[in-house]
């Protein structure tokens, strides 16, 4: 009995020594990687928390290190320097650019899928193959090269219209059109070919508009085990009422309800179950967040697209949720064992409100002063994303500039409170849909 005692006072010791060093690095500056740092620190109050390159608000809650996101060497010597614990990659640019390959070689713990699993968001046409191959309900297709242009616009007058067009790699959420005309089509073909998008329209992905309610369903994966988030919907469009140009979204809710019961069995059935066994048949060892693009209709689900990490604004939404250690499922995911995590979520349903800067988002404004955040009630989440600090003002730096999130019993009630919430914000330009969870 006094060994056991022993042993346990020891094992106590070194999980609280761990506890107190613990040192996390997230990449990424967006509000996404806010909603990350704040729920590691729900979790973990001890541990130090590190952004790269981060804002305004990173910087007052946590630690700013100016890197970018691209410098994947400067990121990896930080990293090795500092002995971070976990690293935790927000954005795709630098998974897509192999980031976790490179911490992997240092020895270094990194959060995300490789290089190779990455190119499901960094090319349109691997993972139409990929769903093709494991017969995954998706919209029809047919992909060319640069060299093909003729036939793509041939090709092309064979879809109904509208017919959309994507540029195959990263656009920055740009690449993708939805032509009402073959003349546009056309036009837009010619575009991307011509290098509009640089290295990201070498290969156009041409497909069969889809008609319904789309929704996202992030997912936890361990490279044998998926398992799905809480799910969201999220707005893209500017305006009210869905006016107005995309945006990378201006807000959302949890849990969606378009996702019934009986949606969720079809796409356990008929998405997720065919995905990971196509990822062991095709020996991918995906390991991170999959996030999948749905569209449902009359019950169906079909495949959209595939992201390789969290999305922004449903992180907002749906980590506020989260009632199990983020560490623990993102360590279960690194190795391999995430069917033995208890994944919890709170009952209360979530909405998420994004504030923009004057001219978002064919432009943006710099450089002015925001007020009014402390005056925010402490069940408000506070996610800064384009924020700067600048002394002893928070001032506005791109184009989302912040994003606010209530959890309540009822939908209605955290819509409300959202509301009352934005009030208290202001800044010059501000603007923010009315809308959302209406
Ligand atoms: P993606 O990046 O491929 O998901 O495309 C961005 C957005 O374009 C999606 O969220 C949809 O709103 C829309 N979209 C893409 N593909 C289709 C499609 N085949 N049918 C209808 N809408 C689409």
């Amino acid at each position: 009995n006094q060994i056991e005692h022993k042993i346990l006072v020891e094992a106590i010791g070194l999980l609280e020594e761990r506890e107190a060093s613990m040192k996390v690095l997230v990449i990424g500056n967006g509000g996404r990687e806010s909603a990350i740092a704040h729920t590691v620190k729900r979790f973990h109050p001890e541990a130090t928390l590190f952004v790269a390159p981060g804002n305004g608000g990173t910087a007052g809650d946590f630690s700013n290190v100016p890197i970018g996101v691209e410098n994947i060497e400067e990121l990896g010597a930080f990293a090795k320097k500092e002995g971070i614990d976990l690293t935790i990659v927000g954005p795709e640019v630098p998974l897509v650019m192999g980031v976790v390959d490179h911490f992997n070689q240092l020895g270094l713990k990194v959060f995300g899928p490789n290089k190779e699993c990455s190119q499901f968001e960094g090319s349109k046409r691997f993972t139409k193959e990929f769903l093709m191959r494991h017969n995954i309900p998706t919209a029809r297709y047919a992909s060319f090269e640069r060299y093909e242009v003729e036939e793509c616009i041939a090709e092309m007058k064979n879809f109904k219209l509208p017919v959309v067009v994507k540029a195959d790699g990263l656009a920055a959420g740009k690449g993708v059109l939805i032509c009402e005309s073959y003349e546009e089509a056309e036009t837009g073909i010619r575009e991307i070919f011509s290098g509009k998008f640089e290295g990201a329209g070498e290969t156009i992905v041409l497909e069969e508009f889809l008609t319904g309610s789309e929704a996202s369903l992030l997912c936890f994966v361990d490279g044998k085990t998926i398992v799905p988030m809480e799910t969201a919907r999220d707005y893209k469009r500017a305006l009210d009422y869905d006016k107005g140009l995309n945006t990378g979204g201006m807000g959302g809710f949890s849990p969606n309800p378009i996702i019934t019961e009986s949606v969720k069995k079809a796409i356990d059935e008929q998405i997720l179950t065919p995905i990971i066994a196509g990822f062991q048949a095709e020996k991918l060892d995906f390991k991170g967040v999959l996030f999948i693009g749905l569209m449902i209709e009359a019950g169906q689900p079909k495949v959209l697209e595939f992201n390789v990490r969290f999305g922004d604004p449903e992180t907002q939404s749906v980590l506020p949720r989260l009632q199990t250690d983020l560490i623990e499922i993102m360590e279960a995911c690194i190795a391999g064992r995430l069917d033995q995590v208890e994944m919890k979520w709170d009952k209360k349903q979530s909405v998420t409100l994004v504030l923009a800067s004057k001219g978002y988002p064919e432009t943006s404004h710099k450089g002015d002063v925001i007020h009014g955040l402390e005056n925010l009630e402490e069940s408000t989440y506070l996610f800064h994303a384009g924020t700067k600090k600048v002394e002893d003002t928070i001032q506005t730096d791109g184009g989302r500039v912040l994003a606010i999130t209530r959890l309540a019993d009822s939908l209605e009630e955290a819509r409300v409170a959202i509301y009352e919430e934005v009030k208290k914000i202001s800044f010059d330009g501000i603007q923010y849909r009315t809308d959302i969870a209406k």
